[in-house]
């Protein structure tokens, strides 16, 4: 390659990575070699998407890829499937990586490496867990061997450890396979990212689906039949009978190269970066995606939110950085959407407990309100909950649960927390008003008015 000035290394073929690699290279050419290592047989595909695979809404796992290799090579990146990183030597500026089909193992340099490994599944080693039919939900492979085991099995039970979005959209997809489904949380309610007052009304409507949720509620290990196959799971409330069981208990960032390379973790063992995505006292080494820490804007502390969402804007802005040109990532406000059936759940900013762990005096409202105007055919019930500081009136946090038409308008809510608004400024807020799309206060200004009073009456 002629004109060739600096080499680019990323390792992790996902969003993360293959958005930095995607944008250094549009905006570098022929200047920037970049080199993509991914040791999976899948590049740049949504796991987002795994749920509603499963239940049957995408026909085939294929579609759920944004960019095959081949596509990717034919925009100039090298990209090495089926190709695991072992190790970095940040004094050299070399990784060593391994072939996994052929087993060579060799080295290639870097000028800039990028860290975009991902996170790994939480699995407590519990006994049983290796069972035949306990299946995880983290890449395409995971979720074509859950397809598979739907079809080998039959499974007429299925229990799915973990309450959170992952477990709650894959109660619903084995719901819609016809299986009778039993989620079992350690939360006193599911999605613990809501405080448990709005929780509780995603635990009431998963009932009503026929969705049989325990919560408080801990998985002790697995029983399976004499051909090694998950008969019951065992918990703390006794024995749930299960064919099947899907394990949705969130992730951890994948940091193994990271701390071997002495690269800085933080407290919730994401690596840590600058705004720019570059690691803290690493000017050649960038991280982006689920494998570091996010600085929450509203609490002002750092944490762990491994989402797509994030992935994709950090690989956006290593890209840009790489690529000569400049952009930061400020951090995060907290927002998050899902849906179980048509009961949509969304959330921004902070929930009651961080408010109190994050030293705020605080106000909280709740109002039941529509998504259209009342007289309008199809209007569907949601209930907003609110809080805002004491004093200041700046907006905090917001939750959303309700029928088709609710979740989105968090945004709203995200917007003005990134604003640092307050309740009272977002009561005049010129949102979109006619009554097939909402009634004439919509919900959120609704919600904004009364946290607004509560705020003057607080003492
Ligand atoms: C079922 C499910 C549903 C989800 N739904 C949503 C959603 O609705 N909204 C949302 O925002 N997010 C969602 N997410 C989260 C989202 O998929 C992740 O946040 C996103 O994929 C993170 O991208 P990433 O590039 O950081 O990591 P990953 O997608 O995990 O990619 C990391 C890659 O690095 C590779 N790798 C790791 N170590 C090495 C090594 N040493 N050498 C070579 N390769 C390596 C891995 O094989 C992997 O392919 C969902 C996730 C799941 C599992």
């Amino acid at each position: 390659m002629t004109g060739v000035t600096e080499r680019m290394v990323v390792v992790g073929g996902d969003a993360a990575g293959m958005s930095a690699a995607s944008q250094a290279k549009r905006l570098a050419g022929d200047k920037l070699e970049v080199l993509a290592f991914e040791r999976g047989a899948h590049s740049s595909y949504s796991a987002c998407g795994i749920p509603y695979w499963v239940a049957g809404d995408v026909s085939d796992g294929e579609r759920l890829v944004a960019r095959t290799p081949e596509a990717h090579r034919a925009n100039g990146i090298d990209l090495r499937m089926l190709t695991d990183v072992e190790s970095i030597d940040l004094q050299a500026g070399t990784v060593a990586v391994r072939d996994l089909a052929s087993g060579r193992r060799y080295r290639e340099s870097f000028d800039h490496l990028v860290l975009a490994t991902g996170a790994v599944p939480v699995r407590p080693p519990l006994p049983g867990g290796d069972a035949a039919g306990v299946f995880g939900v983290q890449t395409l492979d995971d979720g074509a061997a859950l397809l598979a085991g739907l079809e080998r099995l039959r499974p007429r039970r299925a229990v799915v450890m973990g309450g959170g979005y992952i477990g709650v959209e894959m109660a619903e997809a084995l719901a819609r396979r016809q299986v009778a489904v039993t989620v079992v949380d350690q939360a006193p309610q599911p999605m613990s990212t809501l405080d448990p007052d709005m929780g509780e009304l995603v635990h009431q409507a998963m009932e009503q689906l026929g969705i049989d949720v325990h919560t408080d509620t801990a998985v002790t290990g697995f029983d399976t039949d004499g051909d090694g196959r998950v008969r019951s799971v065992r918990t703390t409330d006794g024995p749930v009978q299960a064919d099947l069981v899907v394990l949705g208990l969130g992730v951890r960032p994948n940091t193994t190269l990271a701390n071997q390379a002495g690269l800085p973790l933080g407290d919730h063992g994401g690596i840590r970066t600058d705004l720019q995505m570059r690691v803290l006292g690493h000017d050649q080494v960038w991280a982006g995606g689920d494998c570091v820490e996010v600085l929450n804007l509203v609490s002002g502390q750092y944490q762990h939110v491994p989402l797509g969402t994030h992935a994709n804007k950090h690989g956006r802005v290593i890209g840009h950085n790489i690529g000569g040109s400049y952009a930061t990532f400020p951090g995060v406000v907290g927002t998050a959407v899902s849906k179980v059936y048509n009961l949509e759940i969304a959330r921004t900013g902070l929930r009651e407990r961080d408010a109190e762990n994050s030293g705020f005096g605080y106000v909280t409202v709740t109002v039941r309100s529509g998504t259209r105007a009342a007289y309008f055919p199809g209007t569907q019930r949601l209930t907003v909950k609110m809080i805002a500081e004491r004093h200041t009136g700046r907006l905090l946090g917001a939750q959303i649960v309700g029928n088709e038409g609710s979740a989105k308008r968090i945004d709203t809510a995200a917007t003005a927390l990134w604003n640092h608004m307050t309740v009272e400024e977002m009561t005049a807020l010129d949102l979109a008003y006619a009554p097939p799309f909402s009634p004439v206060w919509d919900p959120i200004l609704v919600a904004a008015r009364q946290a607004s009073a509560a705020v003057r009456a607080a003492p």
